[in-house]
């Protein structure tokens, strides 16, 4: 890079425009008209269906009967009509494969007719089932290459859509993928299995409280993280380009340090992209709802309103491609790892997760009185014994070679699970702990600003705790350790079994109970001491981040892996297989195929991030050292010949020398661990990775960014932190 293409890069910044201020540009539509409308929405299905299919499909999609095939058949042709209509050509059942990102293979509505032209045709069969080659995709080790079919399968409750693009429009079916053994060979499938599972056990309690309830849905609302940065930066960073994060890079003198970036005012340029990134996903039916710059410079977010957790899962994925294929048009690119930046904060995505009856009642909403509203408390504590006992299972659901770079480093939040509930739940359990029952509820009161003209506001019971990776926020849970790249599926599959499991305990207790003749008030009492008095371990409210919850963690028995490797382990733990196996959500050979999977992309990664590493030193860093190296000595010499004196001269000479000395030992070193023969088990070359080579990269590191700070800045080949943060 060097000074010149830097100049570049800073030159089209500035130069960067957008168009004059307008309150809504020419040719578009208000936002409401516009939500939606490249979707096969309810609307649209009821204006084009004939009475009785709409009604099967809602059903479909409610309460997950099974459509005939010939019902399907009509829903196919109504879909394409729609879709043709709207310019489509290409058909692609979309599908979430076990790489974590989702795949398409798109297929023509065309097909030729006897006299010589063409049809547009969608059948049914079409519509249902696609047969895409599965043998490229990972299956760790649930097939060999030659057992190469596989089969995507419509979901009716996930709307179909239409992706628009330069040249064309195509529609996007949502499906979920499967081998030809039946064996879920992705992300949705456990998803679909977990819900139905969770609606089960969940009804049952519904009953017992008197509920004519028929279905409960798990509900989700994930938040992102992410990172812009110029998009010609982007491009003369190999790292970024090829891990999605910095591998070097010396901190700035000014980081996060101020606090002057998070809610402060966007950028326009950043504002543009956000808006062109909603309007579009408006389209396609996903309800975004707030946006704001974060805590890091060049740190942004964005969240949804809530919808099913199934829904929200898809909707999630298409928010991150939509994040990355608009960047560009504004000259960004988008970053989503969990770490892009060292010394400034990484991304997360806050899942937000609760269960709703069909009629929309939100099974984790306290109500005003807490204390009267049993069902609520014992939801509420089946999801704390839930998260106790299921700690291992949670913790490996957001392990990544990524997300080591927040849990457990020093950031938010902390490798250990535990749950904040609050001051007025926390003291509601402890009121029923001890008396088997509540007979208050701490309220949070009025809010006097001391200001006569500033409204009084109502407070909320409790405040909020950033540091817990697991917080009770007044109706719902937010799993915050979640990382910013990885997909929600798996995190929801790991709540909703988890929760399962610990409703149908709850059930099953609360049933003997009554059938002993006990009342039901009685047998929650006597349920909810037992639940809190064996599980409250797991509930924390003091600060995630300090020495002292380490300890006392340890105390208390919790799992503490700081590192993914540590928590791998966890996936393949007894009762984990068990709750898969006896909810019907992944057998074991499917759920030990993920745990695979998880093992070997963490390999992947830090085998490709350590060679980047190495690639970037020796043929970038290095050479700019020896060139700095020889100007330096031309000088030292210079200097002398003309008979003068400079001692400090001849210092930095010596440092300059040290510093790529270093630089090259430490690279040798991590080339020399990369050579290690990589066959095997997979486990043991995560130990490896972990123990060995991560250590390397950051001695590496440290070398790189010890030089970079001694280099001048027109030899020095990369963009800097400070230019990739703060030049906008
Ligand atoms: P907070 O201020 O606690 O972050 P917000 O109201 O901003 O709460 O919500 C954050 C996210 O939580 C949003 O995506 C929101 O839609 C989601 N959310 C709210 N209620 C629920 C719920 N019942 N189930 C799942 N997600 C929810
Ligand atoms: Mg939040």
């Amino acid at each position: 890079m060097g000074s010149a293409s830097s100049n570049d890069a800073i030159r089209s910044i500035s130069n960067w425009a957008i168009a004059p201020a307008q309150p809504r540009p020419a040719g578009q539509r208000k936002a409401t008209e516009e939500f939606g409308s490249l979707t096969f929405s309810e609307e649209v299905q009821r204006a084009r269906l004939p009475k009785d299919v709409y009604r099967a499909l809602r059903r479909a999609v409610a309460q997950g009967e099974p459509i005939e095939a010939n019902v399907a058949d009509i829903i196919a042709s109504a879909l394409k009509d729609w879709a043709v209509e709207h310019g489509a050509t290409h058909y692609t059942h979309w599908f979430q494969p076990l790489t974590g990102i989702t795949a398409e293979k798109h297929d023509s509505f065309l097909s030729p007719s006897a006299d010589g032209r063409a049809v547009a045709e969608f059948s049914g069969k079409e519509l249902v089932r696609g047969e895409p080659d599965a043998s490229s995709f990972p299956s760790g080790g649930m097939r060999s290459t030659f057992e190469a079919r596989g089969y995507t399968a419509w979901d009716p409750t996930s709307p179909p859509w239409l992706l628009v693009t330069g040249n064309g429009v195509t529609l996007v079916i949502p499906t979920a993928f499967v081998s030809w053994t039946g064996e879920a060979l992705d992300k949705k499938t456990p998803l679909l299995r977990s819900m139905e599972s969770l609606s089960k056990q969940a009804v049952r309690i519904l009953r017992l409280f008197g509920s004519k309830a028929q279905r409960v849905t798990a509900t989700c609302g994930p938040e992102q993280e992410y990172f812009l940065v110029d998009r010609q930066f982007y491009f003369a960073r190999p790292d970024l380009i090829n891990s999605g994060r910095t591998l070097f890079g010396a901190r700035p003198p000014k980081g996060q340090e101020m606090e002057d970036h998070y809610f402060g005012s966007i950028p326009d340029r950043v504002l543009a992209f956000m808006m062109e990134v909603e309007r579009e996903l408006y389209k396609v039916g996903v309800p975004l709802k707030t946006r704001h710059n974060e805590v890091a410079p060049g740190q942004y977010e964005v969240a949804p309103i809530f919808e099913n957790a199934n829904v929200a899962t898809d909707h999630q994925m298409m928010t991150m491609e939509m994040l990355r294929r608009i960047a560009p048009k504004y000259g960004l690119a988008c970053l989503m790892h969990e770490k892009p930046f060292a010394g400034v904060n990484g991304s997360g995505k806050h899942l937000n997760w609760s269960m709703a009856d069909e009629l929309g009642n939100n099974l984790l909403n306290p109500g005003d009185t807490p204390h009267e509203n049993i069902q609520f408390l014992v939801f509420c504590a089946a999801v704390i014994r839930a998260v106790n006992k299921f700690q291992g299972l949670l913790r490996f659901s957001i392990a990544s070679a990524g997300n080591d770079h927040r849990l457990g480093a020093n950031e938010a939040p902390p490798a250990i699970i535990s749950i904040f509930l609050g001051d007025q739940l926390t003291d509601i359990f402890q009121q029923v702990e001890k008396a088997g029952s509540a007979k208050t509820t701490k309220s949070g009161g009025i809010l006097d600003i001391g200001v006569g003209v500033l409204p009084k506001l109502p407070r909320d019971a409790g405040d909020r705790n950033r540091t817990s990776p697991f917080a009770f926020t007044g109706n719902k849970f937010e799993f915050r350790a979640v990382s910013s790249n990885q997909s929600i599926a798996l995190p929801n599959v790991a709540l909703n079994l988890a929760v399962t499991e610990s409703l149908d305990y709850c059930a099953t207790e609360l049933e003997k109970g009554l059938k002993e003749g006990k009342k039901l008030q009685a047998a929650v009492k006597q349920l909810l001491v037992k639940l809190l008095k064996d599980n409250k371990r797991i509930i924390f409210n003091g600060n995630g981040y300090s020495e002292e919850w380490q300890k006392e963690a340890a105390k208390r028995g919790l799992l503490n892996h700081r590192t993914s490797v540590d928590a791998y382990g966890e996936a393949m733990k007894p009762d984990v297989v068990k709750a898969f196996e006896t909810y019907g959500v992944l057998t074991e050979r499917e759920w030990h195929a993920r745990y695979e999977i998880a093992v070997e992309q963490y390999n992947k990664t830090i085998n490709v991030e350590a060679q980047l590493m190495v690639l970037m030193a020796n043929r970038y860093m290095l050479p700019a050292g020896y060139r700095y190296q020889g100007e330096l000595a031309a000088s030292v010499n210079a200097v002398k010949a003309a008979g003068a004196t400079s001692k400090e001269s001849r210092r930095a000479l010596d440092q300059i020398c040290r510093a790529t000395d270093e630089c090259k030992v430490r690279v040798d070193q991590l080339q020399a661990l990369l050579e290690h023969e990589m066959n095997g088990d997979a486990e043991k070359h995560s130990r490896y990775f972990r123990d060995k080579v991560v250590p390397a990269m950051n001695a590496l590191r440290d070398a790189g960014d010890s030089l970079e700070c001694i280099v001048p800045h027109d030899v020095w080949p990369f963009p800097t932190y400070r230019e990739m943060l703060f030049i906008k």
